[in-house]
């Protein structure tokens, strides 16, 4: 049977495209999310896929999907292997879909400012392109080099400049999709209608369990002429927070604000860009033409000049900017031995403080071995997103009880971000790590998500047991 199956689906991609080597299933085994990293990293198996399956398009993308429908295989896309939920894992085997052949740039459309590609493009590549032509998509998240673009449609992904330029999910124009029972799809080709419910947003965020994602059309943005930076210290979280609300409230357009806490400020901002102060750091950014960056950016100094504060200046704004992604790698960001994890988190700004204080409480007084740390980007008009983490320096030795400890934060620390008007996760999606909170988050609504899961995939072969939906 496993040879019938093998021959299939070399059918259906092409002689190669078929992996079935140890060390190419034990690269498909681990992704960022920290338990299958810490049980590898002791010497313990993690599931592996039967095949790892490399389609060229669309078509061959279609014909491995009713192969699986056929022998009722369970299928899960892979892009990067960059998510840190756990959503790329195989659990119950089958085959690995890698989307990364498909990665083309198909086109430019400079009269309507969009760019149509493959979902398996590397993102950094396509912003490349999309550079090269004059533009940008301005989507820059810290993984831009090690993620697809298909990974961030499918998680909701957000990049650095999200509080000017939105989420994935606003940048899409529309997208193909091929459905789990092999039919090749299109939404809309406006992203704005009224011509019913709007698909592409369903299949946004599925994390794979609705389809495979292969081509996109995303805006695109002239570069600007200018961008620039201005850092505040206040005295504590809560007078920072008022400014950066205030900003949002009186509708100026900053592409970013990011907030640290007083312990990131003392650690990380101290570490990272030699900042040695108490309080809580809070640097933004303005960009487009010259003269509305410095009437939109001396409007938002006046607003952070209303709380108690010490004005840090531009330099020490623009240093944030050029190191804006060693937050997130090696030496700054943690690592194991060490166990963490990324309690992300939205809320509206009347919930937001209420937020982290509960997570913050049921770490610190629950779980003794463990810190807690935050900070918050990604701003609306309306709420803002906690980045919180937990870092555990010495978790246990026994790998269960490692596990067991890590779930119990977890969950703790989920329930109280929900009972204070938070959700389950603001852009790294649910996967593995976070499906069995969607009942919590969800209440009776999650039969709403159940019914389509059931009605588009009667075999449950996309992705099963990730999100909340069934395992096999
Ligand atoms: C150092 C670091 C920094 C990070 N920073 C950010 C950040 O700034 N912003 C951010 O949003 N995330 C960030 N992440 C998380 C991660 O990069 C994103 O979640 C990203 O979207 C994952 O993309 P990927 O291609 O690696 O997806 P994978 O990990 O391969 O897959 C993720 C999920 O998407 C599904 N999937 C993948 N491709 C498709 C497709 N074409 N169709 C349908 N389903 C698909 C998979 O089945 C899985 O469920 C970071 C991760 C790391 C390691």
């Amino acid at each position: 049977m496993y040879e019938m199956i093998r021959s299939e689906l070399t059918d259906a991609v092409g002689e190669g495209f078929v992996v079935t080597s140890n060390s190419d299933k034990l690269g498909h085994s681990v992704d960022y999310y920290w338990i299958p990293e810490m049980w590898h990293s002791r010497g313990l198996n993690n599931p592996t896929a039967d095949f790892i399956v490399h389609p060229g398009s669309a078509e061959e993308v279609a014909k491995v999907l009713k192969i699986a429908n056929l022998h009722k295989i369970p299928v899960t896309p892979w892009g990067g292997g960059s998510g840190s939920q756990g959503g790329a894992l195989p659990i119950y085997n089958g085959i690995i879909l890698d989307t990364k052949r498909m990665n083309k740039v198909i086109a430019i459309d400079t009269k309507t400012l969009s760019v149509t590609c493959e979902t398996g493009i590397n993102a950094q590549h396509l912003e490349w392109a999309v550079e090269k032509a004059g533009f940008s998509t301005m989507h820059l998240p810290a993984s831009i080099a090690c993620a697809t673009i298909g990974g961030f449609l499918a998680h909701r992904g957000t990049g650095v400049l999200s509080t000017k330029y939105g989420k994935i999910e606003d940048m899409v124009m529309s997208m193909e999709v091929v459905t789990p029972q092999g039919e090749i799809i299109n939404t809309l080709p406006v992203p704005r209608h009224a011509s019913g419910p709007d698909l592409a947003q369903l299949f946004l965020g599925s994390e794979g369990t609705l389809g495979v994602i292969t081509k996109v059309t995303l805006k695109i943005h002239p570069i600007p002429a200018t961008r620039k930076f201005h850092a505040f210290l206040f005295k504590d979280m809560h007078g920072a927070m008022t400014a950066g609300a205030d900003i949002m409230r009186r509708r100026l357009r900053p592409c970013v604000i990011r907030l640290y806490d007083e312990p990131e400020t003392k650690h990380l901002i101290k570490r990272v860009l030699g900042i040695d102060k108490n309080g809580a750091y809070l640097v933004f950014g303005f960009d487009g033409s010259e003269a509305i960056v410095d009437l939109e950016m001396a409007e938002a100094c006046n607003i952070c000049r209303e709380q108690e504060h010490e004005d840090l200046g531009t330099e020490m704004g623009e240093i944030w900017w050029e190191n804006r992604y060693k937050f997130f790698y090696p030496p700054y960001m943690f690592h194991l031995p060490q166990a963490f994890g990324t309690l992300d988190t939205v809320a509206t700004f009347a919930n937001i403080e209420n937020v982290y204080w509960a997570m913050k409480n049921v770490v610190n007084e629950n779980f003794q071995q463990a810190r807690f740390i935050g900070h918050f980007s990604h701003w609306y008009e309306w709420g803002c997103m906690l980045y919180a983490r937990f870092i555990i320096d010495e978790p246990p030795a026994d790998p269960r009880e490692a596990v067991a400890l890590y779930n119990k934060i977890w969950d703790m620390s989920i329930r109280a971000a929900i009972k204070e008007g938070g959700v389950l996760n603001e852009h790294h999606g649910v996967g593995l790590k976070l499906g069995r909170l969607m009942k919590d988050l969800y209440g009776p609504s999650l039969a709403v998500l159940t019914g389509i899961k059931k009605t588009l995939d009667p075999n449950n072969i996309m992705n099963p047991g990730k999100m909340g939906f069934e395992g096999v």
